[in-house]
C-alpha cells in the first residue's frame, strides 16, 4: 500500500495545490463514511473548481473592460429599438465566437452602446472565452507604431490569440491613410478567424471618414457584415437623460 506521508508530495509534484490543501481537511468524508471514489470525486471537483476561478479571474484581467457593466444593469425599458432575448442569447452563447461571427452595434452617444459591449464580453469571459477591450482609436495608433518598427504581422499575430476582440468607438478613428489602413488589415486578418464586437456611432454610409478611401471603407465593411449580427440603439442618449434628471 502506498505511504500516506508521502501524498502532499505527491499532489505537489502533480500540481494539485487545492487537493493538497484540502485532502485531510475533508472530515465528512470520514464522519459520513464517503467512499473512496466519493472522496476522490470531491477533493477533484474543489480542483477543478478553483482552477476555473483562477482561469475567469485571469482572462477577467486581461480583457481591460470598464467596470460594473452588465447585462443586469442595463435597463432595457430605456432601449426599447432593441431586444432583451437578443443581447443575452449573444452573451449566453459562445457559438457565434467560435464561429468567427462579428457583432455591430450601432447608435448615438450616450445609449448604452459600450455598456452592451462589455456586458456581452463579461458574460462570454465567464464562459472561458478570452477577450481584449479597447479603443479603437488607441489600438490603431498602437498598430501604427508596429508597423512603423516593421513588427505589423507580429502585432496581428498576437492579437489573433484572442478570439474575441471590442473594438469600441470604430468612428473616432481620424481619417489618415497611415493610420487607418491598420484598421482595414486589422479587420481582414480577423475576417473568419476570430470575432470583434464593434460600437460605432456613424452608420455603415459615413465610414468613408474612418478609412483611407471608399473602396477600402466598402471593403472592411462587406467583411465585417458577412457574419454579423447588428444592433442599432435608436433612443436619445440615456447619459443625458439622466444626468438632466438628476439635477
Ligand atoms: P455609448 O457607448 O453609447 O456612448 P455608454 O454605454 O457609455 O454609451 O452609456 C453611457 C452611460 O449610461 C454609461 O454609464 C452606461 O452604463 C449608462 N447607460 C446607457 N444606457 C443605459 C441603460 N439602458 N441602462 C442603464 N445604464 C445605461
Ligand atoms: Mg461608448
Amino acid at each position: 500500500m502506498a505511504n500516506i506521508e508521502t501524498l502532499p508530495l505527491l499532489l505537489k509534484q502533480l500540481s494539485l495545490p487545492t487537493m493538497l490543501q484540502h485532502w485531510h481537511s475533508l472530515e465528512s468524508a470520514q464522519e459520513e463514511s464517503w467512499r473512496p471514489g466519493e472522496y476522490l470525486a470531491a477533493l477533484c471537483e474543489l480542483e477543478v473548481n478553483r482552477r476555473y476561478q483562477k482561469r475567469i479571474a485571469r482572462l477577467t484581467h486581461e480583457a481591460k473592460l470598464p467596470g460594473g457593466k452588465l447585462l443586469a444593469t442595463f435597463d432595457f425599458t430605456a432601449a426599447k429599438s432593441i431586444k432583451k432575448s437578443q443581447l443575452v442569447a449573444l452573451s449566453e452563447n459562445v457559438g457565434w465566437v467560435k464561429q468567427a461571427h462579428n457583432l455591430i452595434i450601432f447608435g448615438p452617444s450616450g445609449v448604452g452602446k459600450t455598456h452592451l459591449a462589455a456586458a456581452i464580453a463579461t458574460n462570454l469571459i465567464s464562459l472561458g472565452i478570452r477577450a481584449l477591450f479597447t479603443s479603437t482609436t488607441a489600438l490603431v495608433q498602437k498598430l501604427q507604431e508596429a508597423r512603423r518598427l516593421y513588427k505589423l504581422p507580429e502585432a496581428l499575430a498576437k492579437l489573433a490569440r484572442i478570439p474575441l476582440l471590442i473594438l469600441d468607438d470604430i468612428g473616432y478613428v481620424k481619417k489618415d491613410e497611415q493610420e487607418t489602413s491598420v484598421l482595414f488589415e486589422l479587420i481582414a486578418d480577423r475576417y473568419e478567424n476570430n470575432s470583434l464586437i464593434i460600437t460605432a456611432n456613424q452608420p455603415f454610409s459615413e465610414w468613408d471618414s474612418i478609412f483611407p478611401d471608399n473602396m477600402m471603407a466598402v471593403a472592411a465593411i462587406d467583411r465585417l457584415i458577412h457574419h454579423a449580427t447588428i444592433i442599432n440603439i435608436t433612443e436619445h442618449s440615456y447619459r443625458k437623460a439622466h444626468a438632466s434628471q438628476s439635477t
